[in-house]
């Protein structure tokens, strides 16, 4: 059983929210690239999909305070992918 806590978003490499916690989605939607954490995510031909369609219109931010935020802090979207863990790459 996976029962680990992930506060990465599998499709953009966000931090800082909880989006699957003890092997099930919190439903959480990422600031980030807008998707919402659910069962979907578990197939990583669906995270790539999702991923290509959201930086195919240029990557942008769900949450416009939180890009306010983070651009303020020098964001840089590459670099928050590298985050993204390799098995949902
Ligand atoms: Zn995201």
């Amino acid at each position: 059983m996976e029962d680990e806590t992930e506060t990465v978003c599998r499709v953009c490499g966000y931090e800082d929210e909880v989006f699957w916690e003890g092997g099930w989605p919190t439903a959480a939607i990422c600031p980030c690239c807008g998707n919402e954490s659910d069962v979907g995510d578990a197939s990583v031909m669906g995270l790539r999909n999702y991923r290509g369609y959201w930086v195919g219109r240029g990557a942008p931010w769900n949450d416009s305070l939180e890009e306010r935020r983070r651009k303020s802090q020098g964001w840089d979207l590459l670099k928050q992918m590298a985050n993204v863990p390799p098995q949902w790459r």
